[in-house]
């Protein structure tokens, strides 16, 4: 077998290139295919958590000249009214995704990967490696890491449902003059999701709407973004995966980011978690001695990151429903509560994980739950 690969990385979005990036840091020979050239446009919020971008400074990539802009102030509205998540504090930096991304992906070239546009059909494992079948040629390699997406052929092609769990989200570049270091986030505008707009610099907006029941969401998005007084840009839609697929592995072949399903159901954030996903799959490939170990050793080191995510889509059920739906409208709300803000922006630091939510929501309900609901009564 001539030019193979130790591993071939389908997709270079943030999990492809940074699993492409790791590898390559690793010492393996790593082929980094996408249907694109880049830059291309990905529909995103370009909303990065500090978890994201302490990520990626523990792997050795600065964001200096990529970040746009930097929220320091994130409002939160509800059913009950509007709520100020962080003040003066950084918490959400706001990125162009065709530069973040090209970006990524330069990093994982440097680093020794190589790159080819082809768009990829299929995966065909055999007993000592793989062929990716892309529309142009096909590729030999050891391993596979599945980094293409929400709409992934290759999750398909393990025997996912990939429309299962999934929501929608729109998004357009707003221009005008609006608030410049501050994140909205509005669940007043749609049920079971909000509508975001989040600063990009030069009286640039990232604008968008996202729901996880489907809708097509273009008229209210040009609704919300006229209300602000802002002018809208060309509306680009695509779905974002809310639980993790049923089969995230197969001999050869591992699922990262959104190709796994590994984005937050609360929040929506995918990026952290596909970046972090990408780099244990390298990282589990390099140190693996066969398909098997490869296997078991990445179902171990992800099982973490799936227990978070599934305690976080049971806590979406209660942001969107009990707290938004219900409690808000007596005119509480959770957000109201310090401890609950606390809980949000470490979240979103990455000082703690979803798993460790629920105990604080007992103590939370047993301690405030009754004299908010009262206050709520009270206040008619
Ligand atoms: C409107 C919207 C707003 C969002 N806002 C935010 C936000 O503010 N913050 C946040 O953290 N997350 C946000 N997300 C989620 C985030 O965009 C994704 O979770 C993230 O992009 C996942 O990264 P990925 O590398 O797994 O997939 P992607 O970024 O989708 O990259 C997949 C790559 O695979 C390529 N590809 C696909 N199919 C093939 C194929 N067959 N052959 C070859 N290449 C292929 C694609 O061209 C693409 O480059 C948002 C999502 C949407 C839809």
């Amino acid at each position: 077998m001539t030019n193979t690969y130790d591993v071939i990385v389908v997709g270079a979005g943030p999990s492809g290139s940074i699993a492409a990036y790791v590898a390559a840091r690793l010492g393996l020979r790593v082929l980094v295919l996408d249907r694109f050239r880049f830059p291309r446009i990905k529909p995103c919020g370009g909303g990065l958590t500090q978890k994201s971008i302490a990520l990626l400074r523990g792997l050795g990539i600065d964001l200096d000249g990529i970040i746009r802009d930097t929220c320091r102030r994130v409002v939160v509205i509800n059913n009950a009214g509007s709520f100020l998540l962080t003040d003066n504090e950084p918490i959400i930096s706001v990125v162009s995704r065709d530069e973040f991304d090209n970006y990524l992906l330069s990093n994982a070239l440097e680093m020794g990967a190589e790159y080819a546009v082809d768009r990829v059909i299929r995966v065909d494992v055999h007993e000592d490696y793989v062929n990716v079948v892309g529309t142009d040629n096909t590729y030999t390699g050891k391993y596979v890491i599945a980094a293409d997406g929400a709409n992934s052929v290759i999750a398909k092609q393990l025997g996912n449902d990939i429309r299962r769990n999934t929501a929608m989200a729109f998004m357009t570049i707003a221009r005008g003059d609006y608030l410049s270091d501050v994140c909205l986030i509005d669940m007043s505008r749609i049920k079971w999701g909000y509508s975001w707009v989040f600063p990009r610099g030069d009286e640039e907006y990232d604008a968008g709407i996202g729901s996880i029941h489907w809708g097509d969401y273009k008229a209210q998005l040009i609704k919300y973004v006229g209300d602000l007084g802002l002018r809208g840009g060309e509306i680009r839609g695509h779905p974002i995966p809310i639980k993790a697929r049923d089969k995230l592995v197969s001999r050869r072949v591992a699922l990262v980011g959104d190709a796994a399903g590994l984005a937050d159901p609360t929040t929506g954030e995918g990026i952290f978690y596909a970046m972090y996903s990408g780099a244990l799959a390298a990282l589990t490939l390099r140190h693996s001695i066969n398909p098997t170990e490869f296997m078991n050793n990445y179902l171990g080191v992800i099982k973490p990151l799936i227990k978070n995510l599934s305690i976080a889509y049971y806590l979406s059920l209660g942001t969107y429903g009990i707290d938004h739906l219900v409690m808000g409208r007596l005119g509480v709300s959770a957000f109201a509560v310090s401890g609950t803000r606390n809980l949000v922006r470490k979240i979103m630091r990455g000082d703690t994980w979803y798993y460790q939510v629920p105990m604080s929501m007992v103590k939370f309900s047993v301690l405030k739950g009754p004299q908010l609901i009262l206050r709520g009564i009270l206040n008619g």
